[in-house]
């Protein structure tokens, strides 16, 4: 018997619809839990109808709009990356900023941790999706690793890694150039330590890693399970903490700083197939984050891990897709099943 429990519930209710003559509609709600951390998702098959109104369609004049006015004074273009992003000091980053292939790493000057860089990933200053190659966020990805090494052999204490993207202001991106942001602390941030105490809770109570249980639960059930590029296993989430979210579990190892060469380059690949199937759903604003346990310290069953969500798209007075059911109850609507997501994901794999 599998020891991964993908619980969910139903509850309906029912009321008089005014467009249909206050006849009686019942609406039925189900409730997913987390496997892992128990957080909580809510499908009602009828806010489809309601979906033009949660994510309406990019406004391709504001975007363009955008991209132009931004792209006056992007500090990410040209030589301005030069002139106006800062520089690590030597002993810590040699030459001062990290570069391969178009990414270049470098501090934010507005740290939100004890190591926070961000890394420009391409010289465009705009690209769609489809456009951000797997040559693009890979390079990103090496300059990022690069610069965890570095961090290592000089700080015993910095543990815990996230690298993240957030892409146009739906997503919070303040520059609309695409970029990465990747934070290395000492303290795991809340969500990065929920992962942490639950994967050490599961290995207690079972004997064994939840992380191997779920990619082994998840491939014998076939519903969720996209693919596999190296050893990434890509899968649609249970239970999602955001619109459209797609998963990668490494199949072994826990450091983002220990990942191979090929490991960069397949999570990237995976990655830039994701960004493609959302812009074939509609979809332009994005948020991901990469976590990762340094070394021994890792929680037994923990592995290095992706989670990729698609955000509200821009146009004019858009409504924010964060509302009170995500921000203070910590909750998630699903608007496309899971299941149904994998099925149409795999076609980009
Ligand atoms: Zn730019």
């Amino acid at each position: 018997m599998s020891k991964i429990r993908f619980e969910s519930s139903r509850t309906d209710l029912t009321l008089l619809d005014p467009f249909k003559d206050f006849s009686e509609e019942v609406h039925i709600v189900e409730i997913r839990k987390d496997p892992l951390v128990g957080d909580v998702s809510v499908y009602n098959p009828r806010l489809k109808d309601k979906v033009k109104f949660f994510f309406g369609d990019s406004d391709a004049g504001l975007v363009d709009k955008l991209i132009e006015d931004s792209g006056k004074d992007c500090i990410f273009c040209g030589d301005m990356i030069e002139k106006s992003t800062p520089r690590y000091p030597a002993y810590l980053v040699a030459e001062g900023r990290i570069r391969i292939g178009e990414a270049v790493l470098f501090p934010n000057l507005f740290p939100i941790g004890k190591y926070h860089a961000v890394i420009r990933l391409s010289k465009d200053h705009f690209l769609k999706l489809s456009e951000i190659s797997p040559k693009i966020i890979g390079d990103g990805f090496r300059a990022a690793q690069q610069f965890v090494k570095a961090v290592y052999r000089q700080d015993h204490s910095a543990s815990c890694v996230a690298v993240n993207a957030n892409y146009l202001f739906p997503a919070g991106a303040t520059l609309v150039h695409p970029h990465l942001q990747m934070l290395i602390t000492p303290t795991a941030y809340s969500y990065h330590e929920r992962l942490n105490q639950a994967c050490r809770a599961y290995y207690q109570e079972n004997g064994s890693g939840y992380y191997s249980d779920l990619v082994e639960e998840e491939k014998n059930l076939g519903l969720r399970y996209v693919a596999k590029t190296g050893k990434w296993h890509w899968l649609t989430a249970f239970s999602p903490m955001g619109n459209n979210e797609v998963c990668a579990v490494h199949d072994g190892e826990n450091d983002f700083g220990a990942l191979t060469v090929a490991d960069l380059t397949d999570i990237a690949m995976g990655v830039s197939n994701v960004l493609a199937f959302y812009e074939s759903l509609g979809h332009l604003s994005f948020n991901y984050s990469i976590f990762s346990a340094r070394g021994e310290s890792s929680p037994k069953g923990f592995h290095c891990l992706l989670k990729i969500i698609s955000r509200q798209n821009p146009y004019p007075n858009y409504r924010n897709d964060d509302y009170f059911l995500q921000k203070l109850l910590h909750s998630e609507l699903i608007i496309n099943l899971p299941e149904v997501l994998a099925s149409a994901l795999r076609g980009f794999f």
